[in-house]
């Protein structure tokens, strides 16, 4: 082994792969041991929903299998036409626009904006795909502390630069959510143009599961660019920004990870539509996550466990040094259940963490039964 492999072994910070032997569901096989899972982001049970298997099965028989090619080619199908109107629709923007990630659709935003006479801020503990989208653009990035509007404004200045402000909607390793309003006054005061990454809030947040802005009741106008992702709460695969006629012209025309990159398969656009269907028409997922989240979260303190303040489905609990973490999740493992230890560079030196996360899916006597292995093994 390498010296650089066997320093990371060291630290604890060495990742390695589980082995995956069963859909994603609360209860998996993996590397032959049943477990039940707490590390998913199928936060609605929507990965292996019949509905949206069946959709998928009938879009290939249609479409096929492969797109063909990128999107402005030939790739472009009335599957991903009609999602990207859809999704328009539902997060009540004028236009939608289909990326095959999450973390290009990042990429796109920011590189494709924003150039090297540019100013781009983003809060400390954002996603890493809207820190490389920053220094892929060349444009001047500063950080700024975690949730701080007044470190934010302090910032903004004397900047005289074109201007962009990115932050996660729900912090993906977190579970807070970042304050949207105050941030929106500030970038219209500063004259910044504003991205929100919805990945953990769409589908699970706001009226009908529109997402984080929905909820905060922000329209196109506070938050002109919105990236959602179809592979978490969705259970399917993609990504989408959504934002004003000419965002999206633009975004067509300067976005070299949707221009120079193969089309999503039609077939996984048809699934994303019937996901989003049942998104909309089944509430009660979205309730029943709530009714878990509230549940796991007054048994935790009970407990004196270390949690942290979230009221979203990821319910992270804070170890500190990357080994023990490590250890913890081993033990749990033991125990049967999967939860991820979260080391760096995924979260700050010293802050590493057993990243729970929730499902309308799960029992509440799965809770009960991992709050019982918690309470052992911390
Ligand atoms: C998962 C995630 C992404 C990346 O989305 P993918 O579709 O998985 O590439 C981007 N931002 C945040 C906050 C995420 O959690």
């Amino acid at each position: 082994m390498s010296e650089q492999l066997q320093r990371l072994k060291q630290q604890g910070l060495y990742r390695s792969r589980k082995v995956v032997e069963t859909a994603q569901a609360t209860q998996v096989i993996v590397d032959g041991q049943p477990l039940i899972n707490f590390c998913s982001n199928d936060y609605l049970g929507l990965a292996n929903h019949s509905l949206i298997i069946k959709a998928m099965h009938q879009a290939i028989d249609q479409f096929g299998v492969g797109s063909g090619s990128a999107h402005l080619i030939c790739g472009h199908s009335t599957a991903h036409h009609a999602l990207e109107e859809e999704l328009a629709d539902f997060t009540g923007r004028q236009r939608a626009l289909l990326f095959s990630t999450g973390y290009m659709a990042n990429l796109g935003v920011l590189a494709g904006l924003m150039g090297h006479s540019g100013f781009v801020l983003q809060d400390r503990l954002n996603h890493a795909s809207l820190l490389d989208g920053a220094l892929l653009s060349r444009a001047d990035l500063k950080r700024y502390r975690h949730l701080d509007c007044q470190h934010l404004q302090t910032l903004l200045a004397d900047n005289t630069r074109p201007c962009m402000i990115a932050s996660d909607g729900v912090f993906s390793m977190d579970g807070d959510l970042a304050p949207l309003q105050e941030i929106s006054h500030i970038a219209k005061q500063f004259d910044a143009l504003l991205l929100v990454d919805d990945a953990h809030g769409i589908g699970v947040l706001g009226k009908d599961g529109a997402g984080i802005l929905s909820h905060l009741q922000l329209s196109e106008d506070d938050v002109p660019l919105l990236m959602g992702t179809l592979g978490k709460a969705f259970g399917v695969f993609g990504a989408f920004v959504a934002g004003s006629d000419d965002l999206i012209e633009t975004l067509i025309q300067k976005a070299r990870t949707y221009m120079f990159t193969t089309a999503m398969p039609p077939a996984l656009a048809e699934a994303s539509r019937a996901s989003l269907r049942v998104i909309q028409q089944e509430p009660w997922r979205r309730d029943k996550l709530q009714s878990l989240i509230h549940y796991f979260r007054n048994a935790a303190k009970q407990l004196s466990l270390p949690l942290m303040d979230s009221q979203t489905a990821i319910q992270p609990l804070l170890i500190g040094e990357a080994k023990a973490a490590l250890t913890c999740s081993e033990i749990l493992q033991q125990h049967g259940f999967w939860i991820q230890a979260i080391r760096p560079p995924t979260v700050p030196q010293g802050q590493s963490r057993l990243r729970i996360t929730i499902s309308s899916e799960h029992k509440f006597e799965q809770l009960d039964a991992l709050l019982d292995a918690l309470s052992k093994s911390l």
